[in-house]
């Protein structure tokens, strides 16, 4: 018989097996796991689909298609990944290709509906193009852009994926998702005295020629002075603003030679003066937590270091990145999204230089590719990869540590799409397979985290002293509804806060203030009690309709006329203008008109660089007072704050979830780690209705161990995790019947199915409609799995999927869409 090849690949579609395509005897000698091959799909797709089996066997159900070319010469995805990818699909119960998908950056994933534009920045001599490749790059000077589809009727030819990779490598063209945005960094311009005045002796005779020209004498000993005080360079502005010399004296010092100017990229600047290439000294403690943290990892792969902000983690994570590097091997610095700020950037960098490499959703595809590509070749760039939650994804060779900061961050998980993966959990995995290392690290851990270090699973440090001994803010809580009583508040501000913020504005001191709510968030709230009315069947607060007077709920349109009186307490004081960052600065504008204030919320930091900006103008001392949200609370290390104003505690705590008291500690604690990073203690107004609740206490008095008992206890009383693990089952359907129908079947298969294995009926929750039962017109029904311990996790999700299928063999629910969250938190 004559001998026949296959083989089977990942497709980065949400489709639970692998394909089988037919290849012939060359490729079958060529091709090895992890390479790319287009491959056509249904009636007319192509797809880039992943090699992952070579073998002999035609498929039993189907004839198998034949691939339509190879798309790689050697692997682009290593064996290693692929293991964890199927960890992944397998533990998050998600297909393999949906991981594939989020893995890889899209340049490396063309497809049929993939849009191409030109490189507006191409400029190699076009002879260097093929044929083939000239026609695509004239088509677009025509049309800036295309669809592969499209491109494959200029080709005439069906599979255009080669082509189009060879322009990608040629850099001539560009795929779709790229932000492209040119931040020109602000340019500020220093002065300081030419170097032919550097001598002591110089400058006196120098002092001595300008005789009568007071004015310029003056200039200069201000000069010397101010730089002799912040030991920094000095700005042009504000050398005139504290000499109060003109911009005419200026010039003519610059016009002599004797001052010179020059230009520093603002989000450059060095604040200590001189740029360091060494690492610094550890202080006792410090060192003390580095060497706990490597007998810890002689015996373990997991060590939590629970360092208070400010305690100098990074620092002993740049010790421990120095000993791995050392070593030849890889590091891995997992960060959320938000707190890959340039300031973070910039620290590493000027340790080492070249080897860091940076992976963000925010870069370009380009970018990301190359950091891809590099990692592959096991390049000394890629030695340190500093990254969002998808750097657990890239093609590592050689790990030997992964640092998680801020591991409590709710942005390592993903929630949509698939895979519902945690980063910091994966990151383990991923660990595990090299033999590396993994630190986690965080001021207020997550409760799960710790709970692994109280009953040993994972090493436990503590770093609990401030760096440079400077002392935690003093935290003060302020009843704002004793103040309303008392008539004690202008707007959202207390005569507290207001006194803080006077203060630290007198003292040429920067503020934060924290706001949960973005924007305008119109709900109605009692001044008495602090009560807004809530939908009977939705977890969300009423939003006010001025135009129609009512109260509607933004999720199911239930509504109701304008309440005159408090439903909680009867009281006649509502205020019916909900208030948000935006409204907090309108206010702060008012009371403090000569104070310079900025926002950072979503709104304000799109784009690559919007984050940055707003960093930089405050970091610079452009802004006094900077309103922001959540944003505010990531690893930020600014040196001239001293008060942080935390507006309304009482939005966190109410969260409809298990850890929302868990969080609201975070929160507090971090945003409040942004005061008095310096000599000078910062302080804290924590504003709230509600100033005896507990969590406000403990957090006020930096209670973390308290606050992990009480919430231990909740867990374990209302069967949360750590003691019992979550799976939510999600099924959605356009019809409402449809999904309330399946879903209670759906329940009741659990039910039976783990009833039989003796669990409690409590242990699955539902079918009930989420917080926003309906999306884009699909309703929405969740089940929610509780998995007490002891269960071996894989037979519970294999029974799950058991129910799955019988329920997917169910004509009416066929088009029923279910999604899996396992981990859901
Ligand atoms: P954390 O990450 O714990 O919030 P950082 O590592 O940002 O703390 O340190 C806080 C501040 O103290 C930073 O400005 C940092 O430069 C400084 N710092 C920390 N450790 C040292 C050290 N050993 N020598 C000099 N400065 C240090
Ligand atoms: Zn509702
Ligand atoms: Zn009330």
């Amino acid at each position: 018989m004559q001998q026949e090849y296959f083989v089977d690949v990942i497709l980065p579609i949400p489709i639970e097996k692998q394909f089988t395509y037919r290849i012939s005897e060359r490729e079958y000698g060529f091709i090895r796991p992890g390479m790319r091959i287009a491959v056509p799909f249904g009636k007319s797709r192509i797809y880039t689909a992943l090699a992952c089996k070579l073998h002999q066997n035609a498929p039993e159900i189907y004839e198998a298609k034949e691939i339509h070319q190879i798309l790689d010469e050697a692997p682009i995805v290593t064996e290693k990944q692929l293991q964890l990818w199927f960890w992944i699909a397998s533990y998050y119960m998600c297909a393999p290709g949906e991981v594939f998908r989020a893995a890889v950056p899209g340049a490396l994933l063309i497809e049929s509906e993939t849009i191409v534009l030109r490189n507006e920045e191409f400029s190699a001599s076009e002879t260097t193009l093929k044929d083939d490749e000239w026609l695509i790059y004239e088509a677009l000077q025509h049309q800036p852009i295309l669809k592969v589809t499209e491109i494959s009727a200029i080709l005439d030819k069906k599979n255009v994926l080669p082509v189009l990779k060879r322009l990608l490598e040629k850099d001539v063209i560009r795929v779709k998702e790229e932000i492209h945005e040119q931040y020109r960094p602000k340019l500020v311009r220093f002065v300081r005295v030419a170097p032919a005045y550097d001598s002591e002796e110089a400058l006196r005779e120098l002092l001595d020629t300008l005789g009568r020209a007071q004015k310029q004498k003056e200039v200069l000993m201000g000069l010397f002075s101010i730089s002799a005080s912040t030991k920094k360079p000095v700005k042009l502005k504000e050398l005139q603003e504290k000499t109060g010399a003109s911009a005419a004296v200026i010039k003519t010092l610059l016009d002599k030679k004797i001052l010179e100017d020059y230009h520093i990229r603002t989000d450059r600047v060095e604040y200590s003066g001189n740029p360091v290439n060494e690492t610094r000294e550890l202080n006792e403690f410090q060192a003390k937590a580095l060497s706990e943290i490597k007998e810890h990892f002689e015996s373990g792969d997991v060590t939590l270091l629970y360092g208070i902000t400010s305690s100098g983690k990074t620092e002993i994570y740049v010790k421990l990145i120095e000993e791995v590097l050392a070593r030849g091997k890889q590091v891995l610095y997992l960060l959320p999204e938000i707190a890959l700020t340039s300031q973070l950037i910039h620290r590493l960098q000027n340790y080492f230089g070249e080897q860091v490499s940076v992976y963000h959703s925010k870069y370009s595809n380009n970018e990301r590719v190359e950091v891809w590509n590099n990692l592959l070749r096991n390049s000394p760039k890629t030695r340190i990869v500093l990254g969002a939650r998808s750097s657990v994804f890239l093609p590592f060779s050689d790990l030997g540590l992964v640092i998680v900061d801020e591991e409590h961050e709710a942005s390592f998980k993903q929630f949509d799409p698939a895979p519902r993966y945690h980063a910091r959990d994966v990151a383990v995995v991923l660990a595990h397979m090299y033999g590396a290392r993994v630190l986690l690290g965080s001021a207020t851990p997550s409760v799960e985290s710790s709970y692994n270090a109280k009953t040993g699973k994972y090493g436990l440090v503590g770093l609990t002293r401030r760096y440079g001994n400077v002392l935690l803010p003093e935290m003060e809580l302020v009843d704002i509804k004793d103040k309303r009583k008392k008539k004690r508040m202008k707007g959202h501000f207390s005569d507290r806060l207001m006194e803080e913020i006077r203060d630290s504005l007198a003292e040429d001191e920067q503020v934060i203030l924290f706001q949960n709510r973005r924007g305008y968030a119109p709900v109605m709230e009692c001044n008495t009690c602090g009560h807004s009315p809530q939908c009977p069947s939705c977890d969300v607060s009423l939003t006010y309709h001025q135009t129609r007077k009512q109260l509607r709920c933004h999720y199911c349109g239930y509504h109701i006329a304008l309440p005159l009186s408090c439903m909680a307490c009867g009281s006649s004081e509502l205020e019916t203008k909900g208030f948000g960052t935006e409204q907090v600065e309108e206010e702060l504008r008012s009371l403090f008109p000569d104070a310079r204030t900025g926002r950072m919320d979503s709104d304000t930091t799109r784009g690559k660089y919007g984050y940055e900006k707003i960093i930089t103008a405050f970091e610079q001392q452009e802004i006094d007072i900077l309103v922001g949200t959540q944003m505010l609370t990531k690893g930020l290390d600014f040196r001239n704050v001293s008060l942080v104003g935390i507006m309304n505690a009482d939005s966190l705590l109410n969260y409809p979830d298990f850890r929302a008291f868990e969080r609201s500690f975070q929160l507090i604690l971090q945003v409040a780690g942004r005061a008095g990073r310096t000599e000078k203690r910062g302080r804290v107004i924590i504003q709230t209705y509600n100033p005896y609740h507990q969590i406000l206490q403990q957090a006020s008095m930096n209670k973390y161990g308290d606050m992990f008992t009480d919430q231990l206890n909740d867990r374990k009383q209302f069967c949360y995790p750590p003691f019992y693990r979550l799976i939510k089952i999600s099924l959605r359907h356009k019809n409402y019947n449809t999904v309330q129908e399946g879903s209670v079947w759906y329940a009741g298969a659990l039910q039976n199915y783990f009833g039989a294995a003796g669990w409690k009926k409590e242990y699955i929750l539902g079918p009930e409609s989420p917080s926003v039962g309906r999306i884009r017109n699909h309703y929405i029904k969740d089940i929610l799995i509780k998995i007490p311990q002891g269960q071996n996790l894989r037979a519970v999700k294999e029974g799950i999927l058991r129910i799955h299928k019988s329920f997917g063999a169910i004509a009416t629910y066929r088009s029923v869409r279910v999604a899996f969250d396992v981990d859901t938190y």
